[in-house]
């Protein structure tokens, strides 16, 4: 065996726990298909988290447990899993480059991606006005205007990132309301740089190399308008990245993995963590908490498989 866990994904969840597996002498391998650190890495500000002060930087809270996992001795890797096979005694995993590693256990710890709009020219201007990332990309559109869909918590925070650069930020929500935190939702009504509009979504996406406008439809009455915008970021909803678990990990809305209460699934040594996991609060500290007990629950099933 090559390992004793794999872990999938290096986010908070995966790293804390490759930590606490290589500190009770394990040997671990966290594999990450982009970077170390997670979603906090993109995210400028962590509220909720018990540190000092009232919030902590994303990236300095990610490169903490990136630091953890190594300090402690996981293995860190590049690499995006795409196959996890499982045998009597052992599971293999796979990356796209073809690379493979067998471990006693495997921790699915991938967290979320967003849902995309379903548009034809989204994948093809995605990076090239289809923002992914508005703390990575906002300098890109300083003195623009961008338009953001989506009125929950996580469009209202990207909506205003992205407005301390853009010179105008259309916020779209599709529902007659904002879904957001009532105290997010007041510092989004006090920024004159957002234009709020509910009961809208984008209908056409409007470009040839880069995004040039966007089409937007009332959903009441169906009337159309054209906005000159030179990004869109698309936060309507998030699904679980688990394709590649279909018939291996028990899945359920969304693709989240469903997971007993010690962070176990029901396929013998594998186990789940964090934002992935069916029911999780989604939130920085929870996943820390679920990596920490998928990997008591990863301990206790290599020191008794059966
Ligand atoms: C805009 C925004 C603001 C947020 N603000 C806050 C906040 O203020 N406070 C708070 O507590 N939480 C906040 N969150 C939520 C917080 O970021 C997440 O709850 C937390 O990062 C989840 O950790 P995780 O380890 O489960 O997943 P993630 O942090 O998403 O890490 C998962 C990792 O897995 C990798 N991965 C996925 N699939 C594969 C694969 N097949 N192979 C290899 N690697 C893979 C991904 O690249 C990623 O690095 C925010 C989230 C967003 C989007």
């Amino acid at each position: 065996m090559d390992y004793d866990a794999i872990i999938v994904g290096a986010g908070p969840a995966g790293l804390s726990a490759g930590a606490a597996l290589a500190r009770a002498g394990r040997r671990v391998l966290c594999l990450d298909r982009e970077s170390f650190g997670g979603q906090v890495m993109n995210t400028e500000w962590v509220e909720d988290y018990p540190a000092p002060g009232e919030r902590i930087a994303g990236p300095a809270l990610g490169s903490q447990f990136v630091e953890a996992a190594a300090g402690a001795g996981a293995e860190l890797e590049l690499g995006e899993v795409t196959e996890i096979e499982t045998y009597s005694g052992c599971r293999s995993v796979t990356c796209a480059d073809g690379k493979t590693w067998t471990a006693n256990a495997v921790i699915i710890a991938g967290g979320l991606r967003p849902k995309k709009l379903g548009l034809p020219a989204e994948d093809r201007l995605g990076g090239r006005g289809v923002i992914h990332c508005a703390f990575c990309d906002a300098g890109l559109y300083a003195n623009r205007a961008v338009a953001v869909c989506g009125g929950g918590h996580a469009g209202l925070v990207e909506a205003l990132l992205l407005a301390k650069h853009a010179s105008r930020v259309h916020l779209l929500e599709s529902q007659p309301a904002l879904s957001a935190p009532p105290e997010l939702q007041a510092r989004a009504r006090a920024e004159p740089k957002l234009d709020i509009r509910c009961g809208h979504r984008v209908a056409e996406i409007a470009g040839k190399d880069s995004v040039s406008a966007v089409v937007i439809e009332n959903v009441a009455s169906g009337a159309r308008e054209r906005l000159e915008v030179h990004g869109l970021l698309a936060r309507v909803g998030f699904e679980a990245p688990t394709e590649y678990l279909l018939g291996v990990a028990p899945l359920g809305e969304a693709g989240c993995i469903e997971v007993l209460g010690d962070m176990r699934t029901e396929a013998p040594g594998i186990f789940a963590a964090g934002d992935i996991r069916c029911g999780s609060p989604r939130r920085a500290a929870a996943a820390v908490a679920d990596g920490v007990r998928a990997a008591a629950a990863a301990l206790a099933f290599l020191q008794s498989p059966l």
